[in-house]
């Protein structure tokens, strides 16, 4: 029999009622697809609240060990303090074990709400930069004495601030991007792009205004590109051919790269593509963009398509093959332990984290079961509110009706 240990982080608020629900589709789709010749080992680690009570530490570096021993994990939400407390448990994990890709994929299926009219064919995959930008950012509160030494290291470059008023009365926010982290993302997200057979990757960034972060971000992007020029056709070469040698050639140009299968790649200003994303979101295909475009991105994508409850998500590294598998969303603490949570989002990163240790077969028939589901309108209090004549499942109902699908395949 073969066995997988995967390490599951059940989370705070309704992580473990939709980690339990993951889990038992899970076992069941797997049982379904390998007859009962293949199991996963769930091993439980500790982190957030629980944690805490138990061990005094919210990650406790047995957790970190089990996910750097075992490779693949997946999590639930964890609660982070707003305003102050302990920094981001979530953007801890992702930076200790340097997981530099968050992979967001998006589509619309059919019964899912949108809010769009014509949502068919809506299927973008979001790779955010997940180590740096907001997630590296630096703050300084106004009053306080770093602020205050900030300033005073800053006025050789007073020059530099005269155009705000009054620089004592600002908070400061520091946003790094590196050269090396925007192009390992960027690199990801081509090589994902050429292995899915997609047609077009789309560079979001905001470098029109912040030009050494966001602007940089896209040239570096274009740098990284070069780098596969056999498999990719871009838009700085289309621009530089226009220059050179005349649009007409440009155009043949990017008309034969098109014609031997080449990936297309662009940017889009943020602004832009969140227009673009609302208007014609079947335009995009694959986003590479910063960490702070990425966060709103993905989840304004994912309202298109059902919303954040049903959106699945990984945090990747893959240089060393480390993936932490987690729901979209966060710890929903208003609806905890009220068997009302959408287990949806969780599920379906479960089933990447299948797909990416090899058990398609599994993956497919979790994703063909809530699609089913939901197309027979069987959803949770979220959709329900969305989708005429729908039947309101808890989230133990719906899974289990999920359970109930998967099993119908073995007839
Ligand atoms: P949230 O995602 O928890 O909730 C936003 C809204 O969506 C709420 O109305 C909630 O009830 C609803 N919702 C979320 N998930 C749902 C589900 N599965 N089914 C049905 N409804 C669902 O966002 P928030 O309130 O901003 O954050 C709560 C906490 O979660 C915060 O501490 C935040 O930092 C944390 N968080 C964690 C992660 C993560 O672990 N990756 C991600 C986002 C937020």
């Amino acid at each position: 029999m073969k066995t997988k240990k995967i390490p599951y982080i059940p989370g705070d608020g309704i992580g473990p009622e939709i980690m339990n629900a993951a889990r038992q589709v899970v076992d069941t789709a797997i049982a379904t697809a390998y007859n009962g010749e293949v199991y996963v080992d769930w091993i439980k680690a500790k982190a957030g609240e629980p944690a805490f009570q138990e061990t005094g530490d919210y990650l406790p570096d047995a957790t970190m060990a089990l996910i750097k021993a075992h490779k693949i994990a997946i999590k639930g939400p964890l609660t982070t303090p707003v305003g102050g407390g302990y920094r981001s448990l979530n953007v801890a994990l992702r930076q200790a074990l340097d997981l530099y890709v968050c992979q967001r994929p998006v589509k619309w299926f059919h019964g899912l709400p949108s809010p769009h009219r014509t949502p068919d064919g809506i299927d973008v995959v979001i790779f955010r930069e997940n180590i740096e930008d907001l997630y590296a950012g630096i703050e300084y509160q106004t009053g306080t004495p770093k602020h205050l030494r900030f300033m005073q290291a800053f006025q050789a470059m007073k020059d530099d601030f005269k155009h705000i008023p009054s620089p004592a009365e600002c908070g400061i926010g520091i946003k790094p991007i590196s050269k090396s982290n925007s192009q390992r993302l960027v690199r990801a997200a081509i090589q994902w792009a050429i292995d899915n057979n997609r047609r077009r990757l789309t560079l979001v960034h905001k470098g029109n205004i912040m030009k050494y972060t966001e602007g940089a971000f896209m040239q570096w992007g274009y740098e990284e590109a070069l780098q596969f020029s056999a498999q990719v056709y871009t838009h700085k070469t289309y621009q530089k051919t226009a220059i050179e040698q005349g649009q007409v050639k440009a155009d043949e140009e990017k008309a034969q790269a098109m014609l031997d299968d080449k990936l297309w790649m662009d940017d889009v200003i943020a602004d832009v593509a969140f227009e673009q994303l609302i208007t014609k979101p079947q335009q995009f295909d694959v986003i590479a963009t910063t960490n702070l475009n990425g966060d709103y991105l993905s989840d304004a994508a994912a309202a298109l398509a059902g919303g954040v409850g049903i959106s699945p998500g990984a945090n990747i590294n893959p240089t060393n093959g480390t993936a932490l598998f987690e729901a979209n969303h966060g710890s929903a603490q208003q609806i905890a332990g009220r068997n009302m949570a959408n287990p949806s989002s969780l599920i379906l990163s479960a089933a990447m984290m299948l797909t990416t240790i090899g058990w398609k077969e599994a993956a497919d028939i979790i994703r063909n079961a809530l699609t089913t589901t939901i197309k027979n309108k069987q959803v949770t209090f979220d959709l329900a509110a969305q989708i005429p004549d729908a039947n309101r499942l808890g989230t133990k109902e719906f899974t289990a009706q999920i359970i109930a699908y998967i099993k119908m395949e073995e007839k």
